[in-house]
């Protein structure tokens, strides 16, 4: 049985080689369960500019959270100090400094104590323009009337926000002469697109519906509740206005998260250490599976908690593997690998 987990994994793996879908191949960086306290995308897609994307990678590995973006993006050319250097964050400037700090003991800054033992800073690179555009995937693998409704809201809430540039939902292709998807009540704005799965991952994917372009650069809209429709609700709607600065900050904020982590880290939730752990099929688009169970397992059932769980036997680690460890490890280094490669060195 497909899982929405092994669904999400193989639109990622499709996304990274394929996107976009009907278009001129784009340098994309993959994420997966990133966004705002409010919304989660299931998929992230970043089209990025070639040559930011090599000039990020000086910023190294890890995400700039909102702090580190501050510092890295108005740091100047010529030694300042901070205070003069850096615009008035709104919030106290201990946290500037603390951040002036990280961003030097993490090497992409430079420091010293200037007059008086005040703290200057000079940047080593400006901070480079890398994102393209920010595309958002809604995965619904099976559409059923409830998964029908919710994917109704999620998308209304998407539209009106306009965070990402495009929308799209992905569905499993069912072969009929309408696909159910269509039928839903989804806003015009978002891009339908059906993929065909299988054992070894997307096979094929037809766009349906083409999504519009979102005012990533206007104010959005946050829906904070809205009435059911139903007859007995006679609840108000109730939103908020979100300005463009804010939105061009988070968009920062999910890219780096996006960076850092691609779509491969679900890893890290798992039990690669366990003896029935394996990647499947074992290519670049390879997911999780279980052998105990037989299937591709959800990290839900890959936990400590697992009755199956059963720890890799010790004489793996000693023989043909590595001194660093067994299997498990081994997968560990594969992803990790994998995730590098979509981020190019400088
Ligand atoms: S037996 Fe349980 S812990 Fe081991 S790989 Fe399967 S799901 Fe994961």
């Amino acid at each position: 049985m497909n899982t929405e987990f092994d669904f999400e994994l193989q639109v990622c793996a499709w996304a990274e080689r394929h996107w976009p879908p009907d278009g001129d191949d784009r340098t994309v960086v993959v994420a997966r369960q990133l966004g705002t306290q409010y919304r989660r995308w299931d998929t992230i897609v970043l089209e990025c500019d070639p040559q930011g994307l090599r000039q990020r990678a000086h910023f190294g590995e890890r995400a700039l959270d909102s702090d580190l973006l501050h510092v890295v993006r108005n740091a100047p050319a010529d030694w300042a100090w901070y205070r003069d250097a850096l615009p008035d964050p709104g919030y106290p400037w201990r946290y500037v400094r603390e951040a002036v700090h990280e961003a030097a003991d993490r090497g992409i800054v430079d420091r010293r104590r200037g007059a008086g033992g005040r703290i200057e800073l000079r940047r080593q690179c400006p901070y480079p323009d890398w994102i393209d555009r920010i595309v958002a995937i809604e995965n619904k693998p099976d559409l059923d009337a409830s998964a029908a409704n919710a994917l109704t809201d999620q998308l209304g809430q998407d539209v009106a926000l306009a965070l990402a540039d495009e929308v799209w939902v992905a569905t499993r292709a069912t072969g009929g002469t309408v696909e159910p998807i269509l039928l839903a009540d989804c806003p015009v704005e978002a891009g339908v697109l059906t993929v065909d799965t299988g054992r070894r991952g997307v096979g094929s994917t037809t766009v349906r519906w083409r999504p519009r372009t979102l005012a990533v650069d206007q104010h959005g809209t946050r829906i904070l509740d809205r009435p059911t429709g139903r007859g007995h609700d006679t609840s108000a709607a109730r939103f908020e206005y979100v300005d463009p600065a804010w939105k061009h900050t988070k968009r920062l904020e999910i890219a780096e998260r996006a960076y850092e982590r691609g779509w491969r880290s679900y890893v890290s939730s798992m039990r690669p250490d366990c003896r029935y752990f394996q990647l499947s099929p074992t290519t670049a688009v390879a997911r999780p599976y279980c052998t105990a169970k037989s299937c591709h397992q959800t990290p839900g059932e890959c936990a400590s908690s697992c009755p199956e769980f059963e720890p890799e036997p010790p004489g793996w680690r000693s023989r043909g593997w590595p001194i660093e460890g067994g299997p498990g490890r081994a997968i560990q280094r594969l992803l990790d690998r994998q995730r590098a490669r979509g981020r190019p060195d400088l």
